[in-house]
């Protein structure tokens, strides 16, 4: 691998897969075992442009088409004043 990380300058990555959470317009998606490149300094995580196209389409089929995701799950949420 020949690039740099651009948050810290680190040239060393390693390849794991993770759980990622897309946001768009307040709706969420979780997809699991998402593979990318983790900095091995800082931590940033970068993925590939046709990993997250993946992803952003079957957000879109879900939020649009009504297609049936794999699991559904509840998120609480809270406002901080109030806790
Ligand atoms: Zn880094």
């Amino acid at each position: 691998m020949s690039k740099i990380c651009s948050f810290c300058g680190n040239k060393n990555f390693k390849i794991k897969t993770v759980q990622y959470i897309y946001r768009h317009d307040g709706k969420f998606l979780i997809v699991n075992d998402v593979p990318c490149e983790e900095c091995e300094y800082c931590g940033e995580q970068y993925f590939k442009a046709d990993v997250l196209k993946k992803i952003e389409k079957d957000f879109m089929e879900i939020y649009s088409t009504g297609r049936e995701p794999k699991h559904i799950i509840q998120i609480p949420v809270e406002e901080f004043a109030e806790l």
